[in-house]
């Protein structure tokens, strides 16, 4: 029996008693077996059989008792593998029951590593041998430094070669004169410890006091929230090293949670320079037997710190203390498919059952966290200034109507100018535009208008090839007309905005002989690749970057010392309710890139509306009073997080049916109108057709206290889904338009 099977469970279930075990096969209830010999833990892991198969399984409660006695199986197996926590059955209920996910699909979600079944499998590691050294070169003599440096410790292979620098085949070579010793030992290992005191730099005042207030929360071993805000470079993540150092002296795990994988490997680096040792790694680039150990490790408490993408929050932590989630405005918190929840609010859930602290550090808060900071249900701890010598560029707009630019062209002369500046001094500059590919829109220059699609909100594609105009959400199309259909004016339609790529091609005539780098994340095939290739462009190895929003993910360019924004317009329009807030988050995060080392930054917008409240606000610098507006607007509205919101997807490859089971939903909504919700739609999803399948949206709003889950769990249950017919219900929605 695992060792930690007996740690935190009280009730067992003797041999032959009936339990009720939680598998994740897509039915709607708990199965009733009967314990296996030797009996089980409530919690268990266990493999069960499932008609002709064998699934995995938890030990969720008693049984039911409710089968044929004769007919109920027994447990085939309990796994080697810590059983699931109270807490943690806990988690995946609240959170099944918030998104209304069926508890099957959270148990998948909460065991997404391989084999966790499997016996321990065995691997090669190295350490110190007995023989003498008889032919010394300097590559022995390296990898016996690392040996005698790391004291006891074994590595792998690759490890072993890597520390020391030499290829696998000096540490072979070693093997076989034994002055290295090879073993055999089981390939899930525990993580080397951390150790809190081991590195860590002075603090300024501004950091210390903020970080001795997490720390003292750490101490108290109590639930709690903190905002952590301050610009970029102001120094949060050195704070927040000091809430993890506090979580490991009291020895409890520290999750922290990054937006991006390609962000991970700078972070490991900080934080085993921090700590002496690397943290465990959990996002989509790790293997899969080290997703397996990790998950183990977590499990039994030798992983004493992950740093990982959302789905980190469902790994088994023993006893999970803090929770960061770095920059936590970040839009990739919220899943889109499969299970709809967003990582930052289960974070908050799964720390308050664990009394654990959250650290939610950002220089842009999304506004659910700056109003929970505003009404005290947050702590707010803020960094003001930037750490050293570099402060915040100075940023002003480029008044796109004033500049004389011909068609095709995005970069303004004033932007040319000041980039030429750049490269003269031998600095490096950004041009930014969030749009991938090659997607311009069409706009009028003698008025500014945009021409939209008339089916829904979005802005119509030039499509060069078929010369016409396209709408990439529903699909419409029409040609290319030559009059603009808002100011009537003649021949002023052109395309702006374009796509990354094509911004590249206007760089590269205006700046022929300079050395341009495209970084955006569809163009490189490994998060590997995209990392090596960012770490070049830090050291100097490109004169202008052209980027889209991965740049403006905390990566580091010490060399930037100007940001030229393309179209800060972009995101201004539609109806999503988080426009402005997102462009307002956006355009602060890439001008914070500017200026990071020593050198003063500056940052450029080009707009066509220099006096739009968003970009005033950006410009400004007056961040309380954009909040503070957009605040108003949403409480005015009854929108999030004034209010609620559910959005419910209904598709299916005929068209006719999906339309008829949204009107139908849409007229028999007693249960939510019994709540005081209203219904909108059914309208066409802005993806109006996806792989043949037509979808159609309606949308919930509720007031803030409704109790919306059980509302719409009533109305959805109303209707059966015939035929190819799906329904995917999104609470609190992130996308609208
Ligand atoms: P943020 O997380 O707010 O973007 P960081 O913690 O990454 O800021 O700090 C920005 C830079 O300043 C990093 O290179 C970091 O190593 C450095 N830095 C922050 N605090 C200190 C400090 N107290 N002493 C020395 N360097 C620091
Ligand atoms: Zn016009």
């Amino acid at each position: 029996m695992h060792p930690s099977q007996t740690s935190n469970e009280t009730e067992f279930f003797e041999q032959g008693q009936l339990v009720g075990v939680l598998t994740a096969q897509p039915l709607d209830r708990v199965l009733d077996y009967k314990a296996p010999e030797g009996g089980c833990w409530l919690g268990a892991f266990v493999e069960v059989p499932l008609g002709p198969r064998k699934v995995l399984g938890v030990v969720w409660g008693p049984g039911r008792g409710d089968w044929d006695i004769k007919k109920v199986r027994a447990v085939l197996r309990v796994l080697d593998v810590a059983p699931m926590r109270g807490e943690m059955r806990d988690f995946l209920t609240r959170v099944g029951g918030y998104t209304l996910t069926p508890m099957s699909a959270m148990l998948r979600l909460a065991t997404r590593a391989p084999g966790l079944g499997d016996p321990p499998s065995m691997r090669k590691v190295y350490r110190m041998g007995h023989a003498e050294l008889t032919k010394r070169t300097a590559a022995r003599e390296k990898v016996l430094a690392v040996l005698e440096e790391f004291g006891g410790l074994s590595f792998t292979l690759k490890e072993l070669a890597d520390h020391a620098g030499v290829s696998a085949s000096v540490v072979k070579g070693l093997v076989q004169m034994g002055a290295v010793a090879e073993e055999n030992t089981p390939r899930d290992l525990p993580f080397p410890r951390l150790v809190p005191d081991y590195g860590g730099k002075e603090l300024s005042p501004d950091q210390a006091s903020a970080a001795n207030i997490l720390r003292r929360d750490m101490a108290s071993g109590t639930y709690g929230t903190t905002l952590l805000k301050g610009v970029t470079g102001s120094g949060k993540t050195e704070v927040y090293l000091e809430a993890v150092a506090e979580c490991l002296r009291q020895g409890r795990q520290a999750l922290v949670l990054l937006p991006e994988i390609a962000l991970t490997a700078e972070f490991i680096t900080r934080v085993e320079a921090r700590f002496g040792m690397k943290p465990a790694e959990w996002h989509s680039g790790v293997t899969m037997t080290e997703r397996r150990r990790v998950w183990k490790m977590v499990g039994q408490g030798d992983a004493q710190m992950v740093v990982g993408a959302r789905s980190a929050l469902y790994l088994p932590f023993r006893d999970l203390g803090l929770i960061v989630v770095d920059e936590e405005h970040d839009t990739s918190y919220k899943q889109e498919d499969g299970v709809l929840y967003n990582a930052r609010d289960m974070a908050v859930l799964r720390a308050s059952l664990n009394s654990a602290q959250v650290v939610l550090a950002s220089a842009t808060p999304c506004l659910e966290s700056w109003a929970n900071a505003e009404s005290g249900k947050y702590k707010k701890l803020e960094l003001t200034s930037r750490f050293g010598v570099a402060v915040m560029p100075e940023m002003k707009a480029i008044d796109m109507r004033s500049e004389d630019l011909p068609g095709q062209r995005w970069i303004s002369p004033s932007l040319k100018n000041a980039v030429d500046q750049r490269i003269a001094e031998g600095q490096q500059a950004l041009l930014f535009i969030n749009r991938r590919g090659y997607a311009p829109v069409t706009v009028c220059r003698a008025c500014g208008h945009q021409i939209g699609c008339d089916q829904c909100d979005a802005r119509m594609v030039e499509h060069r090839f078929l010369k016409r105009l396209m709408c990439h959400q529903c699909g419409e199309s029409k040609p290319m007309p030559n009059v603009c259909p808002s100011c009537e004016v003649e021949d002023k339609l052109a395309p702006v905005g374009p796509g990354v790529e094509r911004l590249a091609e206007e760089a590269v005539n205006l700046w022929p002989d300079a050395k341009i780098e495209v970084l955006s994340s569809d163009m490189y095939a490994s998060a590997r690749a995209l990392k090596a290739r960012i770490e070049a462009i830090a050291a100097g190895e490109a004169d202008i970057i052209i980027g889209t929003q991965l740049v403006a993910k905390g990566h580091n360019f010490p060399k930037l010392t100007l940001v030229g924004v393309i179209d800060a317009d972009l995101g201004l329009q539609g109806s999503d309710l988080r426009a402005a807030e997102r462009t307002f988050q956006l355009m602060r995060q890439v001008a914070g890139r500017a200026g990071r080392a020593e050198a003063k930054g500056q940052a450029l917008m080009q707009t066509f509306q220099p006096e739009h409240p968003v970009i005033r606000a950006i410009l400004g610098g007056d961040e309380n009073a954009f909040w503070s507006a957009e605040a108003q607007e949403r409480k005015a509205a009854g929108v999030p997080p004034y209010g609620r919101m559910a959005g419910i997807v209904l598709s299916a490859s005929d068209v006719q049916a999906v339309f008829d089971l949204g009107n139908a939903m849409a007229r028999q909504a007693e249960p939510l109108w019994r709540i005081g919700a209203q219904v909108y739609g059914p309208a066409p999803a802005p993806i109006a057709r996806v792989r043949g399948r037509h979808r159609v949206r309606l949308l919930v709003k509720a007031e803030k206290t409704a109790p919306i889950q059980k509302a719409l769990a009533q109305w959805a249950g109303q209707f059966k889904l015939k035929g190819d017919l799906r329904m995917a219900i999104d609470i609190d929605p992130q996308t609208f338009y």
